[in-house]
């Protein structure tokens, strides 16, 4: 007899991500769907990794990452969110950003625990939760502007209640959280047990002047909170996955005994040259900027087609709507679309627990812009 598994995510399917990655292949379409840059990353950076091999750091580095990479961080921090975090008991290098989202849920939750998930959401948190005997709630964020609607998340919150989840800059969304939403955030957290985990991968990846409010910035929200961020994103090599996790002493302590027993530690030599990079803040700072000079060159390229955008004041992504189009649902838009006319996307519909098709996919723009170019080409013969 061969034993089969029960499996622990029955409803569970491929990613998105790779489902469409897999068709852009096969059908060689310009893949604007999974977010990754086309671009080269910084050869200095990719040069340093190469230096601390040949340097011979080789070997395991600290559990928790390495010290100087950790204080690099932690002095990060400080300057831009004034929050003195410290690199000994608050931080821990992950090997990404997803890793980190795991076991801060896994350190926390308990079976028949909720936590509330504003949708649409990024596809590992549900799994996240649910592997760990807990429900998501999901809330709808508002259709269009995909803001935080206040009156439903305060309706969803019971005394199983363990958690909220928010991320900004909003993968797939592109919006962005703003005072007001803080604002609502510290009145239903403040004087309860629930805890926040805010994925601020994007922190650096936000346009029009709009500046990234993190968590660390508000003592009374990070004293409950669990905050990841990816270096993926920072510096264009999506393909590291390396991040890391800052919460206070307590709360990061109990993520380290997991993490202890998981990965235990990150791959070495880029520690070493993420180390010595970060002290070039101009590296993160101008980002934004860049990364908006692409939103805006899609953006007027896509302005000859009859996809209508939606705002993105953040991340990777812009959604563009095509109900001027056609009426398929998304997924079979995205399918069409890489598999007749060589552009692959994301069905919105994928960030829901239970689909939700407003007739929007997401584009990737973060890519160079002949590829923009060549993808709208092929998308004004719709
Ligand atoms: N959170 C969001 C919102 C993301 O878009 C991604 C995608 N990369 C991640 C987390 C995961 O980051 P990492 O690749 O570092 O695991
Ligand atoms: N975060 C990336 C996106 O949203 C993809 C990461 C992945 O493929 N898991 O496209």
């Amino acid at each position: 007899m061969i034993p089969t598994i029960q499996s622990k995510l029955p409803q569970a399917g491929t990613t998105i991500f790779t489902i469409m990655s897999t068709l852009a292949a096969e059908h060689n379409a310009i893949n604007l769907g999974q977010g990754f840059p086309d671009f080269a990353m910084n050869a200095a950076l990719s040069e340093l990794v190469s230096k601390a091999m040949a340097d011979g750091h080789n070997q395991y580095v600290h559990m928790n990452g390495l010290p100087v990479l950790r204080e690099a961080i932690a002095q990060k921090i400080k300057q831009l969110y004034g929050n003195p975090v410290s690199a000994n008991d608050e931080i821990t290098i992950t090997p990404g950003a997803t890793y980190a989202l795991y076991t801060a849920f896994t350190a926390m939750l308990q079976p028949g625990d909720e936590v509330i998930v504003f949708e649409p959401a990024y596809d590992c948190y549900i799994p996240a939760i649910e592997l760990n005997g807990a429900k998501a709630v999901t809330i709808p964020l508002t259709p269009g502007t995909y803001k935080i609607d206040q009156a439903l998340t305060r309706a969803a919150i019971t005394p199983k209640t363990k958690a909220i989840l928010i991320n900004s800059p909003h993968n797939p969304s592109g919006a962005v959280l703003e005072e007001d939403d803080i604002a609502f955030l510290t009145d239903i957290t403040s004087n309860t047990n629930l805890f926040i985990i805010s994925d601020e991968v994007y922190e650096h990846l936000i346009f029009d002047g709009k500046k990234h409010l993190s968590i660390l910035q508000y003592p009374h929200l990070y004293e409950r909170s669990f905050v990841t961020f990816s270096f993926g994103k920072v510096y264009n090599c999506t393909g590291w996955k390396t991040g890391y996790c800052v919460a206070p002493p307590a709360l990061m302590k109990e993520f380290r005994k997991i993490h202890q027993f998981n990965a235990f530690t990150v791959f070495g030599p880029v520690q070493y040259a993420l180390a010595a990079f970060l002290k070039d803040e101009a590296e993160y700072l101008e980002l934004g900027s860049r990364l908006q000079q692409k939103r805006d060159y899609f953006k007027n390229l896509m302005a000859q087609t009859k996809f209508e955008p939606l705002p993105s004041y953040g991340s990777y992504f812009q959604i563009y709507s095509y109900a001027n189009i056609s009426d398929e649902k998304e997924y079979d838009m995205a399918v069409r679309l890489t598999k007749n006319y060589g552009v692959t996307t994301i069905p919105v519909s994928a960030f829901y627990k239970n689909p939700v098709e407003n007739k929007v996919l997401r584009f990737c723009f973060s890519k160079k812009e002949s590829t923009l170019e060549a993808a709208v080409e092929r998308l004004l013969k719709l």
